[in-house]
């Protein structure tokens, strides 16, 4: 190989001097600072639209230059940001909302429902187009949603911060690194200790799982300490309501562990004072539970004597890979991976469009599809029924998985892994 260096080293400056050009030129429309666009996700089962609520600045971008338009095509939802005269996308990202998962629950075939979301993008120069993608039934885009958006308004709100933030963890400019900011959920003004103790675990927690402990000097983690009036947690189901900063509840959709919280908008705003491209929420109760949403948010108690580390890892799975659960059974939804569509979820299949997934050219050719349980060989990547809450028609990578049973296990399947490791190589680029 020794031989090869001079030319190697060619090419890698040529490389250089392209990847810079190709930067210089994304990076010209766009200034180091986030553009929110705040609107309320409203609608019921079988519709929904999109009303503005206000434009608001905030002071720090933490994406990558070279990374500004993502390839994956993940993520029911997915918007753009678009130069109005040539039509070129200059930032694009998918992403998944709790609204379109109520949208499949018992109730939102009787009424309608809003709830308030918000998309970020680098602080345009120049007037720029937002649109608003979601998928019909078969899984298609369709535009839903569009404003010529104008950065010299003057009724951008200017944030103005209002919280003390700290550093969990840090390894470099925001630019070349992943960045999480970790939100406080019931801890009172006297539990910022608490709230520490509980940031260092979250970072000692994800970082000792494979993909990320490999990867850990490509993560900032941040916290913003934003303390609740009242300690501990909202259970509806149990009677108990507490006044919090985030106003998170467990009992979402009925369903006891899931923790949620409808006003994204209220993350976003707290999540504001530090650059961050994810924002994970660290609630402070032994009860266990939480949730996780593609590029949305992530939220489980801090507390949970045996099993805080697994949840975070399982949680934050959704919130940066877009997995889907590979389990069976336990939530509200009705017919979320209907027969005859292919989930965009790279560790989910119906089989209808199994070969556009990297799973599939992953497999032994030897393995047969669908692939029988097979106790002895519990190690085999394969396709296996059951999966995505129901026992058929939807498959899964491996019998078990961090994104399956977390309790019995403690890694991810190869299809997961590989799809967090390229989420990584993305966002680092
Ligand atoms: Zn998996």
């Amino acid at each position: 190989m020794k031989k090869n260096c001079f030319s190697i080293g060619i090419c890698f400056f040529a490389l250089c001097a392209i990847t810079l050009s190709a930067s210089a030129q994304e990076s010209s429309w766009h200034e180091q600072r986030t553009l929110r666009l705040d609107f309320y996700h409203a609608g019921d089962a079988a519709s929904e639209c999109y009303w503005f609520d206000e434009l608001v600045e905030e002071p720090y971008w933490a994406g990558s230059e070279n990374s500004l338009v993502d390839s994956t095509d993940f993520g029911g939802q997915q918007f753009r940001i678009v130069d109005p005269e040539s039509g070129t996308i200059l930032y694009k990202r998918g992403y998944n909302t709790l609204f379109n998962e109520w949208q499949t629950v018992d109730e939102a075939r009787t009424m309608k429902k809003a709830m308030p979301e918000s998309v970020r993008f680098p602080w345009p120069k120049e007037k720029v187009l937002l649109q608003i993608f979601a998928r019909d039934k078969k899984n298609r885009w369709s535009k839903r949603y569009e404003q010529l958006i104008d950065p010299a308004s003057p009724y951008i709100r200017r944030f103005s911060p209002r919280y003390e933030t700290f550093e969990v963890f840090y390894n470099g400019e925001p630019a070349h690194k992943i960045d999480v900011v970790l939100i406080p959920e019931g801890y009172s003004a006297e539990e910022k200790e608490a709230f520490k103790k509980a940031c260092d675990n979250f970072v000692k927690s994800l970082f000792s799982y494979t993909p990320y402990r490999e990867n850990r000097s490509k993560f900032n983690v941040r916290a913003v300490w934003a303390p609740s009036e009242e300690s501990g947690v909202t259970l509806p189901g149990e009677g108990i309501w507490r006044r919090t900063v985030t106003g998170a509840s467990f009992y979402t959709f009925g369903v006891e562990r899931y923790q949620m919280i409808e006003d994204q908008q209220r993350l976003a705003e707290i999540a504001a004072h530090v650059p961050y491209e994810y924002v994970y929420v660290l609630s402070n109760t032994q009860k266990y539970g939480g949730g996780g949403i593609y590029n949305f948010y992530g939220i489980s108690s801090a507390n949970h004597p045996s099993s805080t580390g697994a949840v975070y890892v399982h949680e934050f799975g959704h919130l940066f890979a877009g997995l889907g659960d590979e389990y069976v059974g336990g939530v509200a939804y009705n017919d979320l991976y209907p027969q005859g569509v292919e989930p965009w979820e790279a560790n989910l299949t119906t089989l209808t469009d199994f070969k556009s997934k990297e799973w599939s050219r992953m497999l032994d050719p030897k393995t047969p599809v669908p692939t029988p349980l097979d106790p002895a060989q519990a190690d085999l990547l394969g396709v296996y029924e059951g999966g995505g809450y129901v026992s058929k028609g939807v498959y899964r990578p491996l019998p078990n998985c961090l994104m399956n049973n977390l309790h019995t296990t403690d890694r991810f399947c190869p299809v997961c892994e590989q799809t967090i490791r390229r989420q990584i190589e993305f966002l680092c680029r």
